[in-house]
């Protein structure tokens, strides 16, 4: 039998994920805790996979903290471009002084993609893992497909959302709610999974 969860830390230094990953969490009743609230390390992304990646960070913060932890890894992947920039999704919006910059992100994207020719199809993935402190690990990927759109459009959301339209769409991703977004994104596909195999049991918040 598996046991119940009722706190975690969530373990991502990216502010926009670990707000959705709250969001996603809330009807469980799960306390959570960020990997920047419990002074966290930011290991090195050394996986050449979402999976694997997720996995690394996970397995590390559950030790770190001592308490069971939940990972994401995930990015854009655009056929055009072969599925990058994939894992190196964040790295791509990297500037010389450590900051992100996702416009500069984007703008690479799209200038790449007009070099290449080709499909505007993509897809988001997220790679979720779920560790529990000794190395226990449990992996659930999903996807959103979609399309590259440009110039980018909206200023919700994050990362890459402003040049994404889900398939059947007409808005990107940040242009619509994100109550919208949290519906049919690759990380709540991804959490379906983990929520049906982990916390179905948690009494959902009225
Ligand atoms: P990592 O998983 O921390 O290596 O970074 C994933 C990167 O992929 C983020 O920094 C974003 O640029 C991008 N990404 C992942 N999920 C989303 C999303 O839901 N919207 C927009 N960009 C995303």
């Amino acid at each position: 039998m598996r046991p119940t969860i009722t706190k975690l830390v969530v373990a991502s230094h990216n502010e926009g994920k670990v707000r959705e990953i709250r969001i996603l969490l809330k009807p469980y009743g799960i306390d959570t805790f960020s990997a920047a609230e419990l002074n966290l390390p930011d290991p090195e992304e050394t996986g050449t996979t979402f999976a694997a990646n997720a996995e690394l960070k996970a397995i590390l913060a559950a030790d770190a903290a001592d308490m069971v932890a939940l990972s994401d890894d995930s990015g854009l992947a655009v056929d055009a471009l072969g599925g990058a920039p994939g894992i190196y999704s964040a790295r791509w919006g990297e500037l010389p002084d450590g900051s992100r910059d996702f416009a500069v992100a984007m703008k690479k994207v799209h200038d790449k993609m007009q070099a290449a020719g080709g499909p505007d199809t993509a897809r988001f993935i997220c790679a979720l893992s779920l560790a529990f402190p000794g190395g226990e690990v449990h992996t659930y990927e999903g996807k959103v497909e979609g399309r590259i759109i440009w110039p980018p459009r909206g200023d919700k959301g994050f990362g890459y959302d402003p040049v994404f339209v889900a398939r059947g769409d007409t808005q990107t991703f940040a242009q619509i709610d994100p109550q919208e977004k949290h519906a049919k994104s690759h990380r709540a596909d991804a959490f379906a999974k983990l929520i049906k195999a982990w916390f179905s049991q948690n009494d959902p918040a009225p």
